[in-house]
């Protein structure tokens, strides 16, 4: 990926399409950077601990580079859009909290009624591109107070992902992270054929 790409387009290409929820990725990645300071994470000098596994979460990984490969991006499965983003060199981290809408904008309502939908007539793809420019717009454009609470966060940073030595399973032959393997005497079985 190209370093000199604007965040928003990271975000696009890394995710594949646009979407609200990516959109509103964006807005608590850009925060978090400016918030902390911080420029996107090299090696693990940043962390994200991340409360869903939608849309959203794709702007934390592209934007930030707080990546499940490396490591730095913790799961938490609690199915909120909560975001909390910490800083090695800087000893801090802000935790980002999307706000909870009553009432959704009827166009995200109509948005999301179309996604799910399926296929769509020649109109209704028309309609629901219109709605996402003006759901696009409205999201860059509306001050983040009004979209996030954030609040610093008291947060240890664990140490940086380690990394462990494979062994051998006696019975399927492959490559296992020792950790994960289970000991069968003197034999190592992997997770997959226990
Ligand atoms: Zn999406
Ligand atoms: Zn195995």
């Amino acid at each position: 990926m190209c370093k000199n790409m604007p965040p928003l387009e990271l975000a696009i290409q890394f995710h594949g399409h646009i979407c609200p929820g990516l959109l509103m990725g964006v807005r608590a990645a850009e925060f978090a950077q400016k918030y902390l300071d911080v420029s996107p994470d090299q090696d693990e000098e940043l962390l994200a601990v991340v409360e869903t596994n939608s849309c959203g979460v794709d702007a934390i990984q592209s934007i930030l580079g707080c990546t499940f490969g490396k490591g730095n991006l913790i799961f938490r499965d609690y199915g909120k859009s909560v975001y909390t983003i910490a800083s090695r060199d800087k000893d801090r981290a802000v935790r980002i909290a999307q706000k909870y809408q009553a009432q959704p904008h009827p166009d995200n309502v109509r948005y999301r009624e179309l996604s799910r939908q399926g296929t769509l007539t020649e109109e209704e793809a028309a309609e629901k591109e219109n709605l996402l420019a003006s759901i696009f717009e409205r999201i860059m454009t509306t001050p983040f107070e009004e979209l996030f609470n954030w609040q610093e966060a008291d947060f240890a940073i664990p140490e940086k992902a380690q990394i462990y030595p494979t062994v051998q399973c006696s019975i399927c032959g492959e490559g296992v992270m020792e950790p994960r393997a289970i000991m069968n005497g003197q034999l190592y079985v992997c997770p997959t054929c226990t």
